[in-house]
């Protein structure tokens, strides 16, 4: 797939592929007696995360780390303002935070854990995972064990779907400097796998709740609609609402084919379940449908909230927001979303 202008891409078997690996990371990681695979979740983010971001973590002046780390907390409580924020932050994150990958073998202590965060929480894209690593108490060591088992294999599962990125990144080196998504677009390819896991087994840990709830929610990326500059959906409490004006609309189609459940486009991550109310939060489980880098955080923003997600990848990302010159139709796996409605 090189000269394919994605920077990842799945096929019909990688659900099957990312289900085997999900068997063998929960099998090896039952040695370290993790709580449960949520722990084990917890315990390979941050190892994988110190790994691609210690280096820079370890520089950052805590000044910065502030500053960044208010100016996002802005940005989510004033959107109106997120022009004037996302330039601001763009140029300190381009500055500050975005370094050539470095691999770290620092030893992760207690303390370079909360250097870590502080980074993490500067870049404003990890939002939803910071209290899941306030609150690990399980040994660091063994984040980094699963790290250095979870390197050497993801790729023999994985790699086919992320084989374009070096070249993807490669033709687009100067692309989103000095803008807010600096690090996340150039994000390296273990943070890809680390998703694509991270998925499935969020996917099985929240099954069971999600299949309790009598609420099942579709949420819909801005892509799925994004050819259609002329989209009627209605603004509601928890994302517009399909009003059925163009029959070859992706999201047309997927709420005809899903009739008793409700389906929102959210455009962006970050404005996700903004509405939800106590009504939500008790009686909803929410199918969320987004590309690769998005998982985790959907995941726990969406758990976090006590409302049970399950996933759905995008076949390969679609918006020019992020990606790509021009906006085309996000697509997705049907097989998958009968599966998980
Ligand atoms: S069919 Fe629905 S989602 Fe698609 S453009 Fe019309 S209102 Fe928007």
């Amino acid at each position: 797939m090189v000269g394919d202008i994605f920077p990842y891409r799945l096929d019909n078997d990688y659900y099957n592929n990312v289900k085997q690996f999900c068997d063998e990371f929960i099998e090896f990681a039952r040695q370290f007696n993790f709580k449960d695979d949520e722990e084990s979740l917890e315990a390979l983010c941050i190892g994988v995360y110190w790994y691609l971001y210690g280096t820079t973590a370890l520089d950052l002046n805590s000044n910065i780390h502030q500053t960044l780390a208010n100016l996002a907390e802005y940005r989510r409580a004033f959107p109106e303002d997120k022009p004037f924020i996302d330039e601001l932050r763009g140029k300190l994150l381009t500055k500050f935070l975005f370094k050539p990958f470095k691999e770290n073998h620092e030893k992760l202590t207690k303390e370079n854990l909360e250097l870590l965060i502080n980074f993490l929480e500067a870049t404003g894209d990890y939002m939803d995972h910071l209290s899941h690593y306030r609150n690990f108490t399980h040994s660091l060591d063994d984040c980094l064990t699963l790290t250095e088992w979870f390197s050497k294999n993801s790729s023999k599962f994985l790699e086919q779907y992320t084989c374009n990125l070096e070249n993807y990144l490669e033709n687009n080196t100067s692309n989103h400097l000095m803008e807010e998504d600096v690090i996340f677009y150039h994000g390296h390819e273990l943070e890809y796998h680390l998703n694509m896991l991270g998925a499935e087994i969020m996917n099985r840990i929240f099954r069971k709740d999600f299949d309790k709830r009598k609420r099942k929610a579709i949420i819909l990326p801005g892509c799925m609609n994004a050819n259609n500059k002329k989209c009627k959906a209605k603004e509601d409490r928890l994302g517009d609402v399909c009003t059925f004006c163009n029959p070859k609309c992706n999201v047309y189609k997927i709420a005809k084919r899903y009739p008793d459940n409700e389906v929102y486009i959210v455009s962006h991550e970050s404005t996700a379940f903004k509405g939800a109310k106590k009504e939500d939060m008790d009686e909803l489980g929410i199918i969320g449908i987004t590309c690769v880098l998005n998982l985790i955080s959907g995941g726990w923003k969406s758990s976090n909230l006590s409302i049970p997600p399950q996933c759905v990848l995008l076949e390969h990302v679609a918006c020019k927001s992020h990606w790509l010159d021009e906006d085309i139709y996000g697509e997705i796996n049907e097989d998958q979303l009968d599966l998980k409605v």
